[in-house]
This record gives C-alpha cells, structure tokens and sequence, in this order.
C-alpha cells in the first residue's frame, strides 16, 4: 500500500506541476528574472481591507504580491519542518502532502495550515469556506474515505473533483470527469460554429478553420501533456471530428483519415501527443520549468503513465513533428487512395463559395447524398438512364461535360469546377 500511495500521490504532485506551468512562467518567474525589486510590490500587511486586497488580487501584479508578501515564503519556510509541497498560481494556493496512511496525512495537513494562519486573518482573505482537500490513491476499499482537516476551527470540505487552473481532477487522476465537461464545452462551440455555415452563405472555409482551431481545438487541449497518456482521452475525439465535419461540409460516415486531411488539421491524438512532448523538451532544457532536474519515481503500476517517464523531448518543430507522425499514421492505416491529397496543415485547393466547397469535399471523399446512397429509403432512381447513381458515377455521367477524376478534384482545375457546378446542392 506504501507503494502505491507513493506512485499515486507523486503522480499528483507532478500533474499539479505542469499544470501550474502555464501561469506560473509568464506571471512570476519572468518579471522576477528581469528584476527582483523593481517589480515586486509587496502588500502592506496589515494596512489592507478586504477590498483593497481583492483589488489588487485581480490586478497585473497579483503573481508579485503571492510570491513576495507571503503564502509561498511561509510556506517555504514551512517546508522545513513539514513534509509538504506547496504550488501556487494567482490567488490559488494548494498544499500537497504524501504518505502511507490518511491519519499521517491529516496531521500534516493540519500543521501545515496552522502555519499560514496568522497570515491570512492579519489580511482578512483567509476563507475556510471556500478552501477544499481532495485525496488520491488508489485503494478502492476507502474510495469514500473523506479527510478530515479543519482551519481556523472550520472543517474543510471534501471535494471528489476539485477543480485546479481550469482541470478537473478525480481521485485516480484518468480526467474522466474533466474529458466529459470538456466535451460538453467543445460541443457548444461546435453549435456556433454551425451557425456559421448552416446558410446558403456561409463563411469561408479559412474562416471556419480558424475559428475551430481557436474555439474548439484549443478548448479540447488545454493542459494537455497533464491528461493525453489518460485511456478516456480519445472521449473528446466525435467532438472534434464534428468541428471538422462543419469545416469541410463533409457528412457523418466520412472517413475520418479523410475527414482531417480536407480540414488540413492533424489529428487530435497527433497533436496532443506534440503539445506533450514540447512540454517535455522545456522541461528537459529550461532551468526556469518547476520540474527541471526532477528525478521521477520508479514506475510500478503498467497503468500509470508518467510524464517523465514515458514522453520523449521533441527534437525538430511543433509542426514538422506534427506532420511527421501524420504521415506515419496514414501510412500505417491506408486511407482511401482516391483522394490524392497529401497530408498538409492547410487547406486543400478549394472553393470560398461555401456550397461549392461543400460540394467538392464531398465529391473527394467518395461520400454524399447520391441516389444510391439514397436507395436504402425507396427504389433506386437512374439520372441519366445508364447505371445506378453512386458516387463514382457522378464524376463520370453522360450528363457531365466529361469525365473528371479524383486527380482533378484534387488541384480543383476547370473539369472539378464544372463537376462541382453540376452537382451543387444535389449531393
Ligand atoms: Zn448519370
């Protein structure tokens, strides 16, 4: 049990590392690189109300006052005597501690609180009402256990998924709770991004992928080298297949290999897997990262993916890696060979107009609304009396000035331009 307490909460402590990365560098380590004392100014302990401090509190030199005036110096100080970590980040301070049993670590907890007592009420922005302990371990038999820890005579509330800097946690730290909040917040954005093609207008098709990138993709893969190694990550994939759906006008069976190479956006697993491994590549070079230097502890449990463990430093671009791993993929998994578009993060020659757009993508990936898709609902209808309607018929009708093939769809030249007009709105 000593053990498994020892990988779990060592995971924890990491995860909350990484998380605070993002704040962390840019608020207080930069300015304080730059120039330790004319940066920094410090509370007036003693002098501020409670306003005053909230005022500041969500000011620009919020990151100063925390680190300078005290949380972190007690508790650095209090790291001395205790065995407990402290990380901080804007107005959210959280302690960590670790050990074999819960009794030991509600004791800890308890000293450790009694310590920055006397600075929070001389501020008046100590609120034990709003202060939560989360435990994480692996030990099902005490999945209920709550701890007990009580702060300026309050008892603390037990949180099951205490929110940190935006991140769900839970008590086997797999983020399934976060993955399904995340992917309720990806699925409204999906709606408006709908709203923009849902007309005959509709946007640009650079418009669109900007806007899911920025709205979507971004929203899906924050904090993400805390969370890819987890199995319910790919939860969030149908989200984002969606967003690429409303990108391309491409319908549901679409192949999804197909799917992000008209969309020109790697997919999900690739890029956070990069967004990973560049996390990894500062952490190994930037003596500013909180976990440069860090030895991990020995890995037990085959389930527990570990960050130093198990991602490797990037060693090209973002992008190249991207698009390496891309290709790689492709190759390993052959997707339909008709499309003859390479694997690229831009868009495929195309359309502003949104319905030619629309029309050309769906042509491309072999999947539309043609009569013999159309079939399973009533008796199959002849266009043009010669074969049944599928959608390799439609690049080669009769009715269609001539053949156009999937070479032509693909640089979008004059024959794709006449087979687009042709079957607009039909498909
Ligand atoms: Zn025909």
């Amino acid at each position: 049990m000593q053990t498994e307490y020892f990988n779990v909460l060592e995971c924890w402590h990491w995860v909350m590392k990484i998380i605070s990365i993002f704040s962390l560098i840019d608020q207080i380590w930069k300015p304080l690189r730059m120039d330790a004392t004319s940066c920094v100014a410090p509370l007036e302990v003693g002098s501020s109300s409670v306003v005053d401090i909230q005022r500041k509190a969500v000011g620009p030199r919020l990151g100063h006052w925390t680190l300078i005036d005290s949380p972190r110096v007690l508790c650095e100080i209090h790291c001395l005597w205790f065995p407990v970590h402290q990380l901080l980040s804007q107005d959210d301070l959280c302690i960590t501690a670790q050990g074999t049993d819960f009794i030991s670590i509600e004791e800890t907890l308890k000293d450790a609180l009694s310590g920055l007592t006397t600075y929070y009420e001389v501020n008046h922005v100590a609120n034990p009402a709003k202060t939560q302990v989360c435990a994480f371990h692996l030990r099902n038999k005490e999945a209920k256990r709550q701890l007990n820890v009580s702060w300026c005579g309050t008892p603390l509330s037990h949180s099951e998924h205490p929110v940190y800097l935006g991140v769900t946690l839970d008590r086997y730290l797999t983020f399934k709770t976060h993955f399904t909040k995340t992917k309720a917040k990806v699925s409204t954005r999906n709606n408006i991004l709908r709203k923009l093609t849902n007309t005959r207008w509709g946007a640009c098709p650079k418009t669109l992928r900007a806007t899911a990138l920025a709205l979507c993709f971004s929203t899906a893969e924050y904090a993400c080298p805390a969370w890819e190694r987890s199995t319910h990550a790919k939860k969030l994939d149908p989200t984002l297949n969606e967003s690429c759906r409303c990108i391309t006008g491409c319908l549901k069976p679409t192949n999804t290999n197909n799917l992000y190479i008209l969309a020109g956006i790697a997919p999900p697993v690739i890029r956070r897997a990069v967004a990973s491994r560049t996390e990894r590549r500062r952490q190994t070079t930037d003596e500013r990262h909180p976990l440069h230097g860090h030895v991990p502890a020995p890995s037990r449990l085959k389930s527990r993916k570990s960050f130093l463990n198990s991602t490797a430093p990037l060693e090209t671009t973002p992008s190249e890696a991207r698009l390496a791993m891309w290709k790689e993929k492709l190759n390993n998994h052959p997707h339909s060979p008709t499309m003859h578009i390479p694997a690229a993060e831009s868009l495929p020659p195309g359309d502003n107009n949104w319905a030619k757009w629309k029309c050309l993508n769906r042509l491309r990936s072999g999947m539309g609304r043609s009569r013999e898709a159309l079939s399973r609902w009533g008796p199959t209808m002849f266009d043009c009396g010669t074969e049944p309607q599928t959608m390799e018929h439609l690049l080669r009708c009769p009715l269609l000035g001539g053949p156009c093939t999937a070479k032509d769809l693909a640089l979008y030249n004059t024959k794709a331009q006449q087979c687009t007009n042709h079957w607009l709105d039909i498909i």
